[in-house]
């Protein structure tokens, strides 16, 4: 067993920690990275994948890799909505890692000014300079893997249209000039089913100048009419809100944790 000074222990781990987190990799340290610590499995220092970019030691010059793209995004794992940096595959177009953003408040103490330069930043996430743990943005375990869902076989990527009784539970997917020509026009939507009911369309409802019942004016116009019920957030909440209180003109928007 190799014996190693607490220092230099702490030093690795923060080499292992700080140089995986964004696949980043440091050079000037590859012979203390080959130790070998008893009771901890060896990890490579880029588990497998290409880096996004270098960060020499000593001189702290910043090298680039052209072959990855780097996008700031917000993660939606949960209602956090820390900020991420995606690392992407530039010749698959594939996420290949999410990792903290820098910049974000939520991912580093204290964040990085934004006027930082992007080189500036790759420095900070390095041992160059000595800084420790300053600027070194993470995100949590779940936040390191929600990229997955974009990738999930079970993603729902097209509309879905009721294709049985209702609680049958049964879905035909439909293209989206079907979905906005149905949802906007209304009619018969359901008639292949047997259903002869008409449907009210957008068109239809969407009308600010005549009461949805004269004999309960409290009720309002029959923009009213529309009731929309949200599901998570997932950034999409805002989108809908303009939509349905802005243009569309009714005050029937709820959130699924509210009533
Ligand atoms: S990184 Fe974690 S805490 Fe932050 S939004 Fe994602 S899942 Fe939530």
């Amino acid at each position: 067993m190799i014996k190693l000074k607490r220092r230099t222990f702490l030093k690795l781990s923060a080499l292992t920690v700080g140089a995986t987190a964004l696949g980043l990799g440091v050079t000037g340290c590859s012979k203390e990275t080959d130790v070998s610590i008893d009771g901890f499995p060896d990890m490579p220092e880029t588990l497998g994948q290409e880096v996004e970019a270098t960060v020499d030691l000593q001189s702290g010059e910043v090298k680039i890799n052209s072959d990855i793209l780097v996008k700031s995004s917000v993660c939606m794992g949960c209602y956090s909505s820390c900020g991420v940096r995606a690392k992407i595959d530039k010749k698959t177009g594939r996420i290949m890692k999410l990792t903290g953003n820098p910049y974000h408040p939520k991912c580093a103490e204290p964040a990085l000014p934004y006027d930082t330069t992007i080189k500036e930043s790759y420095q900070a996430f390095s041992l160059h300079g000595d800084k420790g743990l300053t600027h070194r943005a993470t995100v949590c375990a779940r936040g390191n893997s929600t990229f997955e869902q974009v990738y999930d076989p079970m993603r729902i990527t097209t509309p879905l249209k009721r294709a049985g009784e209702r609680g049958s539970g049964k879905w035909k997917p439909i293209s989206w000039e079907q979905l906005i020509e149905e949802t906007v026009e209304g009619g018969k939507i359901f008639a292949e089913l047997g259903d002869d009911t008409v449907i009210e369309g957008f068109r239809k409802i969407h009308n600010q100048d005549e009461l949805i019942n004269p004999d309960s004016p409290e009720m309002g116009p029959k923009s009213n009419g529309l009731v929309w019920i949200s599901g998570g957030s997932y950034g999409r909440i805002n989108f809908a809100q303009r939509f349905v209180l802005n243009s569309f003109g009714s005050t029937n928007f709820y959130g699924h944790t509210g009533t």
